[in-house]
């Protein structure tokens, strides 16, 4: 009997894991299903090229439909699973029951919505996570409208970015300190504030959102907790995403933070898998979850192998990108607990990295217009070679050399 492989789910870690299963067992039946309508796309482009209308739909997706086919995958889509019965192995969709051997949970996650009567439900205002989400925003991005953006983190920043290249008027809340706060040092909050005034975005950082105001359901302005009111024609509300961990939960599966996952992703119940944004996993003696494609498709891998026999653990290599006006940003590492941080130009004009240590080690490299400073600094992350403060702060030490 051929086993049954099906994953719930239809990103990055769910077409990852398919890809893995079918290269390990010919024969298997694999199924995937997903709640969305298209076939699983990139979701990295939403904020940047699909939203400024410079990549059609087609490019997004990560696998043509064809693939599917000619690795007999099947994919059942717009379909919800609506509960697991890890007991019988089955889980129930549209009134159906659908049997597995092996199930890998790669749900994602979900925007973060603002508390129910704060006024996200006029017309105007919008989310953004998916294709149907951006196709229903881009139609207001027009020239000379005014933009309120709630959220200065990845998705407000990159947005903020399109949104001014369109000619429209953009103001961007943030309650916390600084923008970045989440993932980056107050340098790279620095680097990126000057770099949006730069383009004319109004930076309001510290400031509290309070609700939307409409007149017959239309957005029409944005009130701050300080009484502030800000005229807007759209809004976009960018706060953050939540694990898609409820169905787990349901089924009685270990959650907490996401779906609870071994080093080989193997969620309380040995037949369930988890990857990707959903997944809950330890790293260097912490649980954290990885909202990143990276994460989504190596521990998808590792998952899937795991699923087809293997018993191989995973350990996350956390890395980042976003792209604004004409600056990549690219991130190695996880920035938390650290105590210094180091600036370093890069060669090339206008490059520079931000280097974080936690006592003498190295943890996290923000590298900005700056790969070469990315590569070496992943390498030496995820190497064993150590580097000190003293060479990262000389601008001339070479610190490929140290790789060699
Ligand atoms: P995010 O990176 O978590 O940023 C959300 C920001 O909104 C945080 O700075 C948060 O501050 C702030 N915030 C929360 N509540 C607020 C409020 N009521 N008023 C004003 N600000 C508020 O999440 P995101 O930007 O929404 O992105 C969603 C997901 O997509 C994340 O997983 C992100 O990593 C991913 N994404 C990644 C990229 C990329 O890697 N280039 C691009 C787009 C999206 P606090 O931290 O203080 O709550």
């Amino acid at each position: 009997m051929s086993q049954r492989f099906l994953i719930v789910g239809g990103g990055q870690a769910a077409v990852s894991a398919a890809a893995e299963l079918r290269a390990r067992d010919a024969t298997a039946q694999i199924m995937l299903i997903s709640d969305e309508d298209v076939l699983p796309y990139q979701r990295p482009p939403l904020s940047k090229a699909y939203l400024a209308g410079d990549m059609p739909l087609d490019r997004l997706l990560l696998r043509p439909r064809k693939w599917y086919d000619e690795a007999k995958i099947e994919t059942r889509l717009g379909l919800r699973v609506d509960a697991i019965d890890p007991q019988k192995k089955t889980v129930s969709a549209d009134g159906g029951s659908i049997p597995y051997d092996r199930l890998l949970l790669a749900t994602g996650s979900r925007v973060r919505r603002l508390p129910e009567g704060l006024g996200d439900d006029l017309a105007g205002v919008f989310y953004l996570r998916t294709t149907a989400h951006i196709d229903a925003m881009e139609p207001h991005m027009v020239a000379g409208k005014k933009l309120v953006i709630i959220g200065g983190g990845y998705v407000g920043l990159e947005v903020a970015a399109v949104a001014r290249k369109r000619g429209m008027d953009v103001t961007l809340v943030e309650a916390a300190e600084r923008i970045l706060q989440r993932v980056a040092a107050s340098e790279t909050s620095d680097y990126f504030r000057k770099l949006h005034s730069s383009h004319g975005v109004t930076l309001l950082e510290g400031q509290s959102f309070q609700r939307f105001e409409g007149d017959d359901g239309k957005l029409h302005s944005v009130m701050l907790a300080d009484g502030t009111i800000l005229e807007a024609d759209v809004a976009l509300v960018g706060i953050g995403v939540l694990p898609n961990d409820d169905l787990a939960c349901e089924a009685g599966i270990a959650c907490k933070n996401g779906i609870l996952v071994d080093e080989f992703c193997s969620t309380s119940d040995p037949n369930i898998f988890a990857a990707g944004d959903c997944a809950n996993f330890e790293h260097l003696g912490a649980r954290i979850r990885l909202e990143s494609v990276p994460n989504a498709i190596h521990q998808a891998e590792v998952a899937a192998a795991n699923m087809a026999g293997e018993q191989l653990a995973y350990a996350a290599t956390p890395w980042f990108w976003s792209d604004q006006y004409d600056v990549k940003l690219q991130i190695a590492g996880l920035a938390s607990s650290y105590d210094t941080v180091i600036r370093r130009p890069g060669r090339r004009e206008g490059a520079m990295s931000h280097w974080y240590f936690r006592g003498d080690e190295l943890i996290a490299v923000d590298a900005m217009n700056d790969a070469p400073a990315f590569m070496t600094a992943r390498k030496l992350i995820e190497g064993t070679v150590a580097v000190s403060k003293e060479v990262v702060a000389d601008a001339e030490a070479d610190l490929r050399g140290l790789l060699r």
